[in-house]
């Protein structure tokens, strides 16, 4: 049995994973979205009451957005919560008294997708987030990689590919700072601003699909232009890290539009005559993060 932690901006889920991969136990609680103390002490809490009964602690890995800096050990890139600039890691460790594994919670959800899920039975896979961000998590041989800067599989700040700028009306500024990220057309807030392009109006990505199935001539053209926009930007993920399966997650990966149209769309771009790519859906829902957690500490460290 080993502890996930899901570390997410309202919600901390915790859970018991079965060496089978299943669920034992699930506790959920809101994130203190005030001070990093807060964060810390409830997430602690939360382990605790996970060890409670057992002989022995668990292993623990804790998900969470932004990545860890190899240099100082505190938390970089997250904007959903306050860590940043937080040694999370060695504060977890300091109160509980023994390790415990931190990741990024794309680098958890491939994880999960590794081990669990749609690519357990490919030697390497790429997990991608579509969601209120664009991350991605590649695995190997049910191994994340992290990078020499702990940013591996973070293509959703690289630039649009030329061949997909002539998708988007005008320029799109990134919160990074950098202009036209893939972020700014693949996230929540992407496909928005790209409805809103079209039609004027602006609703979320919910709606959007619930009228693309109801018929909606603009958000069956911004579902399209999303279809392709994705493709593109894949395609030069393929071209580099070549993944046997790409497996999407977050909430805009339940469009079954993805799945009909981007792999054919993906081809042309890619690299190779023969191409054996899958793209799939996910297999847990909201669990994913806390299940890749858990699968931070792989069965044969647990003893
Ligand atoms: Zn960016």
């Amino acid at each position: 049995m080993r502890i996930g932690i899901d570390l997410g901006g309202t919600k901390i889920e915790g859970i018991l994973l079965s060496p089978l991969g299943t669920i034992e136990k699930k506790i959920r609680v809101n994130t203190p979205t005030d001070t990093y103390k807060a964060v810390l002490i409830t997430v602690c809490e939360l382990i605790r009451t996970l060890q409670k009964g057992q002989t022995k602690p668990l292993k623990v890995g804790i998900g969470m957005p932004g990545a860890i800096s190899k240099f100082t050990n505190t938390i970089k890139n997250c904007n959903a919560i306050p860590l940043n600039n937080q040694p999370l890691h060695t504060d977890v460790e300091k109160q509980l008294g023994y390790p415990v594994r931190l990741e990024n919670d794309a680098n958890c959800f491939a994880m999960s997708e590794a081990n669990y899920g749609a690519g357990k039975k490919h030697n390497s896979v790429f997990g991608v987030i579509l969601g209120t961000g664009t991350g991605g998590g590649f695995v190997i041989e049910k191994n994340v990689i992290q990078g020499a800067n702990g940013i591996a599989g973070e293509w959703g700040h690289n630039p649009i590919p030329d061949s997909a700028k002539e998708l988007i009306k005008e320029a799109r500024v990134c919160y990074c700072g950098r202009t036209n990220c893939i972020e700014t057309i693949l996230s929540g807030r992407g496909i928005r601003q790209t409805y809103l392009e079209i039609s004027g109006e602006d609703i979320d990505a919910k709606k959007i699909a619930a009228r693309a199935t109801g018929g909606e001539p603009f958000a069956k053209q911004c579902l399209n232009l999303y279809c392709s926009q994705l493709a593109h930007c894949l395609a030069s993920v393929v071209n580099i890290l070549d993944p046997d399966i790409i497996v999407l997650g977050g909430g805009l990966s339940n469009i079954k539009e993805l799945y009909e149209k981007v792999l054919a769309e993906m081809c042309p771009h890619i690299f190779s005559d023969n191409i054996v790519t899958r793209i799939s859906p996910p297999s847990f829902g909201d669990a994913s993060g806390a299940i890749g957690a858990a699968c931070l500490w792989p069965e044969e460290t647990i003893n």
